[in-house]
């Protein structure tokens, strides 16, 4: 049964992305909306599908592995969380893309036991924007020094970049986060060749400048389950 909360806060976010998307001379349907749905009971996972929700993002490991196979096999997962080697070989069959590798040495794990698994396994790159030490995340000029090496791993499908922007109550203070990771991409894209056209960026509180700011991909919780 459709859940109308719920169903409403989608439509509800769905209707500010496209609208961000217009202001800013974009078609809306080049952004994607990832419901994250860490710490979130199946249930309202489920509500949030049979309203519509294809995209669904967790962030811990035991946590997805315990609620993926109750939900329906059409749902597509996204790991949004910090991802340790050690749990690669665990990650890689559940989800579709990978947001947020931020090493060189897991790179080349991802790609190792992609191969291994007979897989091609899909990332984006996250990027430390704001040089907060307590960040994730690959520092920027280092990037551009490895990307050569993270573009031909042979197993390793690198679309894009992915940030977060600093907390903070006041989502104007992330465009500047969201516009670095832009030219970012558009700097590695012309040293590469490589479009790397994905950029996930924007949450509850912020997504609408992601989207003015180029976004493609929106990782969005408590504005939908909260
Ligand atoms: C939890 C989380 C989100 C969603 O945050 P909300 O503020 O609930 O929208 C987005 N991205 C990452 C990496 C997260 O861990």
């Amino acid at each position: 049964m459709i859940n109308p909360v719920i169903a409403s806060k989608l439509q509800q976010v769905r209707e500010r992305i496209a609208g961000a998307a217009l202001r800013s001379g974009r078609d809306p349907a080049e952004i994607e909306l990832v419901a994250v749905s860490k710490t979130y009971p199946p249930e309202l996972i489920r509500e949030a599908s049979e309203s519509g929700q294809e995209i669904f993002g967790e962030s811990r490991i035991q946590e997805a592995i315990l609620k993926i196979p109750l939900l329906p096999a059409r749902l597509r997962w996204h790991f949004i969380g910090h991802l340790q080697s050690n749990k690669v070989r665990k990650i890689l069959p559940l989800f579709e893309l990978i947001h947020g590798v931020d090493k060189l040495g897991t790179a080349r794990d991802i790609d190792r036991i992609g191969a291994e698994l007979g897989l091609f396994p899909r990332v984006l790159l996250e990027v430390n924007v704001s040089g907060e030490g307590s960040k994730q995340g690959f520092e920027p000029q280092n990037l551009e020094a490895i990307i050569g090496d993270l573009l031909t791993m042979p197993r390793l499908q690198v679309e894009g970049l992915m940030t977060m922007a600093p907390l903070s109550a006041e989502a104007e203070f992330s465009r500047r986060y969201f516009s670095g990771l832009r030219e970012l991409r558009d700097r590695l894209a012309k040293q590469t060749g490589i479009p790397l056209s994905a950029l996930s960026m924007g949450m509850s509180g912020d997504f609408e400048v992601a989207v003015e700011e180029g976004a493609t991909l929106c990782r969005v919780g408590s504005a939908i389950f909260g």
